[in-house]
């Protein structure tokens, strides 16, 4: 009979578990309309449910006038929240703690003459909302795109919170050579890399993993090819309805791990769906 494991650090992180707590009582007050700037968190299953409480996410401040507006766990833009706390009646900051760090350390960085150097990924809202933090501020992906980072002074790295720190390394590996002194500033969350050690850990004993999370979600996605590199039979699901009972046939260990926008609830509901299919 199948063996159904979970990892040891799967699920939703303490700034999900947040944001999702200070959504839940300004629902509940039921005091005016309450809207979130952008997907509250990466995970379309909650933001649905959010939405048919009455909870929906707007593009801009102006679309919130007047009502209550949550500030997503992935930070904002500093004009955008200046033009929120102007229009909206009430602006709750639901920003991750660990985010806020790494705007901090850009502004420092930038206020203190160094060329900052944001590693990540190019358009995440993340890193969207921490560059203007730091006026001239360089996105680097990858170690390649660090070679293309003109030589500067003083250069100084922070890192957006989901990233994986073998990134980090090549990256900060190749910027040695191009600045005279070079700062780094190690803002990867810790939760995402518990998450990441865990889901490798039970990949290497797991004949097929299941990573539940948005697709969209940047930390779930590394959790799949993490998993992936170990296990080949990964499968990405946002949900329990996606399981399918071909993925386990003959499968001694089955792995579960879960991304950190992803609710108890989901993780619970994809295992108890497995159990059904394998008959466990
Ligand atoms: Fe905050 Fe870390 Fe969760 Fe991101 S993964 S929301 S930085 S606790």
């Amino acid at each position: 009979m199948a063996e159904i494991r979970v990892a040891r650090e799967a699920g939703a992180c303490y700034g999900v578990e947040r944001a999702l707590q200070m959504v839940e009582a300004a629902a509940a007050e039921r005091a005016g309309s309450v809207h979130t700037l952008g997907p509250l968190i990466h995970n379309p299953r909650v933001v649905a449910d959010l939405a048919e409480r009455g909870v929906d996410a707007v593009g801009s401040p102006d679309e919130a006038a007047g009502d209550t507006l949550l500030l997503r766990t992935h930070g904002t833009a500093p004009e955008e929240e200046a033009r929120a706390r102007e229009l909206c009646a009430r602006v709750l900051d639901a920003t991750c703690p660990f985010v806020k760090k790494v705007h901090l350390a850009a502004r420092r960085l930038a206020n203190e003459g160094y060329q900052v150097v944001v590693v990540g990924e190019a358009g995440h809202p993340e890193v969207e909302a921490t560059l203007p933090h730091a006026p001239g501020a360089v996105v680097v992906g990858s170690a390649e795109q660090a070679r293309a980072v003109p030589r500067a002074r003083r250069m100084g790295v922070v890192v957006q919170t989901t990233a994986r720190r073998e990134l980090l390394a090549e990256v900060v590996g190749e910027l040695l050579g191009r600045a005279e002194e070079l700062r780094v500033v190690n803002t990867i969350c810790e939760a995402t890399s518990g998450h990441q050690a865990a889901a490798e850990e039970l990949a290497r004993e797991a004949d097929v993993m299941i990573v539940i999370g948005g697709r969209i979600s940047a930390n779930t996605t590394r959790l799949a090819e993490i998993s992936a590199a170990c296990c080949p039979a990964t499968h990405h699901v946002e949900g329990a309805d996606e399981l399918r009972a071909d993925w386990f046939a003959g499968a001694g260990v089955i792995g579960i791990t879960a991304g950190a926008s992803t609710p108890a609830s989901q993780i619970e509901a994809v295992r108890e769906r497995i159990g059904e299919l394998v008959g466990a």
